[in-house]
């Protein structure tokens, strides 16, 4: 029987705050693939899958709550929506408005937003707006222009957004058949972590559903959350916000993350932790992903996977265990990194002439 999946909505309405009379706006986001990751596995000696939410429409995580907090904003009869966004918020925001038939504004901060972010936004004809200050700024502003004025608030301190993503917590359990023993992921708003370990929670304890009764549980039990902020940006880890948030991994570079109390929580309630990486592991564990498991990833995404890395090298991680690691936005999003080196420098190609023997030579081939 012919079937598509349908985007996160439909596929787990009977857990999200929607009924059949709602008007969804989806782009089939979801459906992630949740790759057995070889090497960090090898290396840890635990099962190690990675949740590669680059795959998802506009290329990160932020559709899965966008859909949700889009839908609300068509059933709210909002005409415009507005957003603050290191970059994938907008790109997202951008794409579901489009859908939905509304006009969308994105702030953004002075500097440090990728291409593949600004363009995103302007092809789906965002109207964009780069403010003198930095992602804390812009969200002061987009929350005051949602009190204030016609124009609706998408950001994750919009509980709709903080539903849609939980979502990535259920699919989990739904390929591993139950929770894993530990979920690793980046923090910057700290949206995700909360919205995972509410999916959690949620898929763990029969489940009152405003539609279909009582759900059984899910799974048997809920892994420990493990946060890793960028070093230049870890007010979880200095247990008070940063002004100056500083690190080349943008969709992380948060001082003042909107949803505190909740991270604090799926931290403590979770039994489990938020620690800082460096910038330079952070671009050693990109660099680990794309050349060592195939996946690409955006380098503030692989804060996650610098956290393992580096609790693995502090004998911190248990070996026989299952670890998943949500990898939160695509490569493609901010491509220049995979042309440094370790050391810094550009990666140039190597230029031959139009010559079969030439090219043999500088593969190191002989012929048969
Ligand atoms: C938004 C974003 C994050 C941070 O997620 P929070 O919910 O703000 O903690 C991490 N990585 C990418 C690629 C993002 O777009």
């Amino acid at each position: 029987m012919a079937h598509q999946w349908r985007g996160v909505i439909r596929e787990y309405a009977e857990r999200l705050p929607v009924t059949e009379a709602t008007t969804v706006i989806t782009l089939g986001e979801g459906g992630t693939p949740l790759v057995h990751a070889q090497k960090l596995s090898e290396l840890t000696g635990s099962q190690v899958y990675l949740k590669v939410e680059g795959m998802n429409p506009t290329g990160s995580f932020k559709d899965r709550g966008m859909t949700m907090a889009m839908t609300a904003a068509v059933e709210a009869g909002a005409k415009a929506v507005v957003c603050a966004s290191t970059g994938n918020t907008s790109a997202s925001a951008a794409a579901y408005a489009t859908a939905a038939g509304l006009k969308c504004a994105v702030l953004v901060p002075e500097g440090k937003i990728s291409m593949g972010k600004l363009s995103q936004a302007i092809a789906h004809g965002a109207t964009l707006l780069q403010v003198d200050g930095n992602f804390d700024n812009c969200l002061d502003i987009a929350r005051k222009l949602g009190e204030s004025y016609p124009v609706f608030l998408v950001n994750s301190v919009n509980p709709a957004r903080i539903q849609g993503q939980k979502t990535g917590a259920f699919e989990v359990v739904d390929s591993l058949g139950d929770a894993p023993d530990i979920h690793v992921l980046p923090v910057g708003n700290a949206g995700n972590i909360s919205a995972y370990w509410k999916g959690y929670k949620e898929y763990s304890a029969p489940y009152e559903s405003a539609t279909a009764g009582t759900l059984p549980a899910v799974s048997t039990k809920t892994p420990a959350m493990w946060g890793f902020q960028a070093a230049g940006a870890a007010p979880f880890v200095a247990g008070h916000p940063i002004t100056e948030p500083d690190t080349i991994a943008t969709a992380i570079r948060i001082g003042n993350p909107a949803s505190w109390d909740t991270a604090i929580a799926a931290r403590d309630e979770s039994g489990g932790l938020i620690e800082a990486v460096t910038d330079e592991e952070i671009l050693d564990a990109h660099r680990w992903l794309s050349s060592k498991e195939g996946v690409f990833v955006e380098p503030g995404s692989a804060a996650g996977v610098a956290g393992l890395i580096k609790k693995h090298a502090a004998g911190e991680v248990p070996t026989g265990k299952t670890i998943v690691i949500t990898v939160t936005g695509h490569g493609l999003k901010d491509p220049q990194w995979a042309l440094r080196t370790a050391d810094g420098s550009e990666v140039q190609p190597v230029k031959v002439p139009n010559d079969v023997v030439t090219v043999a030579t500088e593969l190191g081939l002989d012929a048969r």
